[in-house]
């Protein structure tokens, strides 16, 4: 287990008039090599709950362990925490701030102190990961594309050799096929070994990419299961404002047809499978 949260409660702005509960009771364990999506409503606390994974909100009750420790000790290495869960906010991009993309993904192992041949070779590796080429290093951020810059901003993330990945929406604002070529890019990551944690909007990615989905609906976990598992409640996930992927109402519209098919499918693949069956 890498990452577990335990009994998590957070209130913004506590003891003000403005005060606003985020999280309620929230418990949950991330397992190494997961690759997790959170869906939610806006304001069911997605974003509160994954900063709360790298130590930048802390909770108001409960506790949060990571590899065994908790993060709360006052012992704890909260600046290697921030490195170990990487965590890419929603438009990246707009973070960058060196002359050249190598100097931008640079600058986060540089401020863990490592030696230069270090920091190169992970920026070298991290540009890489994300599908840039060496002609990008000297380039400034700025020339790119969109989905480029995104690019170079999740590099910046994955060059502090992350054990988890958390992004925030990370094909917002990007056309079908830059939001493909990036999804398609995270799971090649986590083949290679990487946890990773995606909220979306899209019930369409999560069924696509993740093999476990969480639901959260007002500051609670609503869900937590398999793709299948999850969107078999597609009638509860309306009322929280959210949906199944759209092949699954075409296999429950099928059945009610009175064709016999499973409608346990959330996958466009998965809906091929079971119709040529
Ligand atoms: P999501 O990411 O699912 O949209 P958030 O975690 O951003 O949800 O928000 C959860 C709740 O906390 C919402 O009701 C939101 O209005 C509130 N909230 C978020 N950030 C703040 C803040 N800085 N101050 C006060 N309330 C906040």
């Amino acid at each position: 287990m890498l990452l577990i949260a335990d009994h998590i409660n957070y209130v913004y702005s506590q003891g003000t008039a403005y005060e606003k509960k985020a999280l309620n009771d929230v418990s949950l364990t991330i397992n190494k090599g997961e690759f997790i999506g959170i869906i939610g409503h806006t304001g069911s606390g997605k974003s509160t709950l994954i900063q709360h994974f790298n130590g930048l909100e802390k909770a108001t009750d409960g506790t949060i362990y990571f590899n065994g420790q908790d993060i709360y000790d006052k012992d704890f290495d909260m600046k290697s925490l921030r490195s170990k869960v990487g965590l890419v906010f929603q438009y990246p991009e707009h973070q960058l701030f060196e002359t050249t993309v190598l100097e931008d993904v640079k600058f986060g192992p540089k401020n863990l102190g490592l030696d230069k041949l270090e920091v190169d070779m992970r920026a070298f590796e991290a540009i890489r990961q994300v599908g840039l080429s060496e002609k990008c290093y000297d380039a400034s951020p700025f020339e790119l594309s969109g989905g480029q810059k995104r690019r170079v901003a999740i590099a910046g993330v994955l060059a502090m050799k992350p054990e988890i990945l958390i992004l925030d929406e990370p094909t917002a604002g990007l056309d079908p096929r830059g939001r493909d070529e990036i999804l398609d890019q995270i799971a090649t990551l986590h083949k290679e070994g990487l946890t990773v944690i995606l909220v979306s909007h899209s019930m369409e990615d999560v069924a696509k990419y993740a093999d476990r989905i969480i639901a959260m609906n007002a500051g609670r976990v609503a869900f937590d299961g398999t793709p299948k598992e999850v969107f078999r409640h597609f009638r509860e996930l309306e009322r929280m404002g959210l949906s199944a992927p759209q092949v699954t109402y075409v296999m429950q519209e099928m059945k009610e047809l009175g064709l016999s098919v499973n409608t346990d499918v959330s996958t466009v693949d998965e809906a091929k499978a079971e119709i040529l069956k």
